[in-house]
């Protein structure tokens, strides 16, 4: 059997994308070889999500402690004045358990994992089919204020521009395609000695 102790797993895409689909599908294709990287964040919880689940929701002092204190593998002020970030105790509980961490992290969190782990990283860019599509499915999730909504909007155009930077880029234009597709990619990578 491969050795999954040092192979790590990130999935990048503009807000809106389909990162989270794409995610969940993946988590639930290889339950015994993957497990979701819970990143800490400053942002309130959304009405649907859960501390320790989806996120360790901390205070931005709590953040910056963390930042002194070295404990972050990479985190970034994704937004103004809201951090996110990967725990290195994270990434370490899940390779204790014999299981890849699946991050699910912007895209400059992305490259930074990547100049980290060259020869044991996997990363995947899910690419919304249009500026404008992603717009009518951020206002249809119904989860954005008008000013959080332009925010991502005038982010995710950013972020295209980095989409060669990763190892695959996968066109979310069909969820179950998209999935497919990622699930075979992270399949061959989970499965093979490298
Ligand atoms: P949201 O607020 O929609 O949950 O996430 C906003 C953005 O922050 C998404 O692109 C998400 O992938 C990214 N993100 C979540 N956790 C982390 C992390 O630990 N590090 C970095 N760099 N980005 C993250």
């Amino acid at each position: 059997m491969a050795d999954r102790k040092n192979k790590i797993i990130t999935i990048v895409a503009p807000s809106g994308a389909g990162k989270t689909s794409v995610t969940n599908h993946l988590l639930q294709s290889f339950p015994d070889q993957l497990a979701f990287s819970i990143s800490c964040a400053t942002r309130k919880p959304r009405n649907y999500e859960k501390d320790n689940v989806d996120y360790y929701f901390i205070s931005v002092n709590e953040f910056e402690k963390k930042i002194d204190n070295e404990e972050f593998i990479e985190w970034e002020m994704v937004y103004e004045g809201k951090y996110y970030g990967t725990l290195k105790s994270e990434v370490e509980r899940i390779w204790q358990q014999n299981k890849s961490p699946l991050l699910d992290i912007d895209v400059k969190g992305g490259i930074n994992v990547q100049q980290l782990y060259p020869y044991n990283s996997l990363s995947l860019f899910i690419e919304p089919p249009s500026i404008d599509e992603l717009e009518r499915r951020l206002k249809a999730r119904g989860t954005e204020t008008e000013a959080s909504l332009m925010a991502r909007i005038n982010k995710a155009s950013y972020e295209l521009s980095f989409k060669q930077q990763f190892d695959h880029i996968i066109l979310n234009d069909d969820l179950q395609r998209a999935c497919t597709e990622a699930r075979d990619i992270v399949a061959k990578f989970l499965f093979s000695d490298k």
